[in-house]
């Protein structure tokens, strides 16, 4: 039996950036507030929190004496940097540099359709952080759409323009573009204005293709990623597509032996919010145990 971990998986330059910004902060304070889990993963935040990060929410934030907070991959929306400001917080902004351009877009397309009269949507899980940040441009005036039906909300008698959380299916969006188009044409008034961007992270975007080889090329995917990773879900749903042999787990102690009984290649992945040390823990858990 053999046991291979794709060498495409591991943190996007995000989390990366991310995650050094903390280190580096931590390596001469030892101690860092963060909004919010840095990472979708829970190992690693105990890693962190083991070297002094804490974990506060924004409630909490409104209440801290001057101090130094990082501000995570995802993002924050405007009133996050307000409040900082108001309460002489230094922030680390380490906002990924994608999320950032797509605010900003995001920002720009919502005074558009300010004068315009239109609106903006978002497709994008509800309450995650990076949506918040993102509808904060917006004045918290966004549709957010998680589920076919929340087009309900859309006025299709009205401009819209629509952007996507950057770690979405591409192909759930491709069919919430053509069920919106859908229903602008079946009004049947001409020269109806709705733009849809693609604004979903190429890499991963990319990631999808390049796990679909390494799913083919194994006979059993052990999928290494958070319970809270969106990113995580959608990777994990597209390796069961191709290799129904898919398990996802979060740790090292969920692998049962009794999954490898006939099985010659095991083939060890995860989302960009899973960190490489952990794949290498499954490793080693399953050469040696
Ligand atoms: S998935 Fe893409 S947009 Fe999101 S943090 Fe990583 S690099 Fe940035």
């Amino acid at each position: 039996m053999s046991v291979i971990i794709d060498p495409n998986a591991g943190f996007c330059f995000g989390v990366v950036k991310a995650i050094d910004a903390a280190e580096r902060q931590l390596s001469s304070s030892h101690q860092l507030y963060c909004l919010g889990d840095i990472v979708h993963n829970n190992e690693e935040v105990e890693r962190l929190a083991q070297m002094g990060l804490t974990v506060i929410d924004s409630d909490r934030l409104a209440t801290l004496p001057p101090t130094t907070v990082l501000i995570r991959a995802h993002g924050e929306p405007p009133a996050t940097y307000r409040t900082a400001e108001a309460r002489g917080i230094t922030l680390i902004d380490a906002t990924c540099p994608i999320v950032l351009a797509l605010q900003k877009r995001i920002r720009e397309g919502y005074e558009q359709m300010a004068a315009a009269g239109g609106q903006i949507a978002i497709f994008g899980k509800k309450g995650h952080a990076e949506v918040v940040g993102l509808n904060g441009q917006t004045g918290n005036t966004a549709i957010i759409v998680s589920a076919p039906d929340d087009i309900e909300a859309i006025d299709f008698h009205r401009p819209l323009r629509l952007y996507s959380q950057t770690t979405m299916s591409r192909e759930e969006y491709g069919s919430l573009v053509s069920n919106i188009e859908r229903r602008y044409a079946d009004l049947g008034i001409e020269g109806s204005d709705f733009i849809a961007y693609n604004t979903i992270c190429s890499r991963v975007a990319n990631r999808a293709t390049q796990l679909e080889e390494f799913a083919r090329s194994v006979d059993l995917v052990l999928f290494v990623s958070g319970v809270n990773s969106s990113n995580g879900h959608y990777l994990y749903e597209y390796s069961r597509k191709v290799q129904p042999s898919t398990r996802m787990i979060s740790s090292p102690a969920e692998i049962e032996r009794d999954w490898f009984a006939g099985v010659e290649r095991i083939g060890i992945t995860g989302a960009t919010s899973t960190p490489r040390w952990l794949m290498e823990q499954v490793k080693n858990k399953i050469e040696n145990d």
